[in-house]
């Protein structure tokens, strides 16, 4: 049986957690909040008529699962502050409610303190702050948060009044110089589809116009060709709007239809921003305390000796990924420490 400490309890950690829970290793799972989750914890599920594949539903099988193995210790409100050591006896400093003590004779560390969504962030989105009807994905997700049971169409959303239409504009915080964040984040043309989706479901007149850079075609929309996302009656407008505004009748979305070549003015009742995923400020912590490099926008690079180091990296810690790709990221992580352990390196 070896120790094994994983830090950050979004599903990351937790599936890392269960695999190694399963083999009878001893974990000690540490969250800085007071629950485990992460940042999905407050989204909820976009099955509409039929399954739209968000993934959601395989999440909280996987909490379940962290609570009920008891060699799992659930350390919350902690931080860790300090870390010294090699392998199998590595010592880590944590900080919980105030007090100072150690966890000491550390075989594995895993470090999966994920992302930070790009409203959290300084964004010089002004428009956002001033007017109700502007509003982040993450706010949009926190209405679908009761959605917990996958098609349940029972389960209502009520944004506080009816929209007639909605427009969402994509690549917030994402493909962007001067947001300091170039790459795609992967995961907001899906979950924006799909907001969609179930907004036309709640409210059936309403008129949707998507505004992207591109679309990534990964996981759900690989299977869905450009002319079905059209077909379920949402207009899709390939630019990036010039500027936003907003009179108490409706906002106003500037555009060049490059088409016709001209300026265009649309309106709306509701405008959800995109939002991207980006490197948490404690990834530069975690570079000095493990000695690990971090690239140019703040994610940390996968170790190259992680066998030597026992130290490994699970989740969006790395990098963009969505539900799909952090749980199968995690469950590698799990299986090279379990093999390594299993063969003797
Ligand atoms: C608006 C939005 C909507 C999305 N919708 C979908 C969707 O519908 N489907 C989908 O597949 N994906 C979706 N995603 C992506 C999804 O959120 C991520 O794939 C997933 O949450 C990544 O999990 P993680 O464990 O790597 O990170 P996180 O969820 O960030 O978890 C990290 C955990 O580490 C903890 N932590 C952080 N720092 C410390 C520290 N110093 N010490 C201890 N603990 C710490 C945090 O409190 C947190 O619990 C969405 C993303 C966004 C931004
Ligand atoms: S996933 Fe889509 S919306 Fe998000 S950054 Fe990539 S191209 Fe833009």
């Amino acid at each position: 049986m070896k120790k094994i400490a994983i830090i950050g309890g979004g599903i990351a950690g937790a599936q890392a957690a269960v695999e190694l829970a399963r083999k009878n290793h001893q974990i000690i799972l540490i969250e800085k909040s007071d629950q485990i989750g992460g940042n999905i914890k407050d989204y909820g599920c976009k099955a509409v008529d039929i399954c739209l594949k968000d993934n959601l539903c395989l999440v909280d099988e996987i909490f379940n699962e962290v609570e009920e193995f008891d060699n799992i210790e659930k350390l919350y409100q902690t931080r860790v502050n300090d870390f010294e050591g090699e392998p199998g006896s590595y010592k880590l400093g944590i900080e919980r409610e105030g007090e100072f003590s150690s966890i000491n004779d550390l075989d594995y560390i895993v470090i999966a303190t994920g992302y930070t969504q790009w409203s959290d962030l300084e964004t010089g989105t002004p428009e956002v702050d001033q007017d109700e009807r502007i509003i982040w994905a993450s706010e949009l997700e926190e209405f679908f948060k009761s959605r917990r049971d996958h098609l349940d169409q029972s389960n209502k959303i009520n944004l506080g009044f009816i929209p007639n239409s909605a427009v969402f504009i994509q690549c917030n915080g994402s493909r962007s110089i001067k947001e300091k964040a170039k790459y795609c984040s992967r995961i907001c043309c899906g979950y924006s589809y799909r907001m969609a989706r179930v907004l036309k479901h709640f409210f059936p007149e309403i008129e949707i116009t998507i505004f992207f850079m591109d679309l990534q075609e990964g996981g759900y929309l690989q299977e869905l060709s450009y002319q079905k996302l059209e077909d379920n009656d949402i207009d899709y407008i390939n630019c990036k709007p010039i500027k936003v505004s907003s009179t108490e009748e409706n906002i106003n979305i500037f555009f060049e239809d490059q088409n016709k070549g001209s300026k265009e003015n649309l309106k709306t009742d509701l405008l959800v921003l995109s939002e991207g995923i980006h490197a948490k400020e404690v990834n530069e912590k975690w570079s000095q305390l493990y000695n690990l490099q971090l690239d140019e926008y703040g994610f940390l690079y996968p170790i190259e000796d992680e066998k030597r180091t026992q130290i490994y990296l699970a989740g969006t810690i790395k990098g963009p990924k969505d539900i799909a790709g952090t749980l199968s990221d995690s469950k590698n992580v799990a299986y090279k420490i379990i093999n390594e352990i299993e063969t003797g390196g």
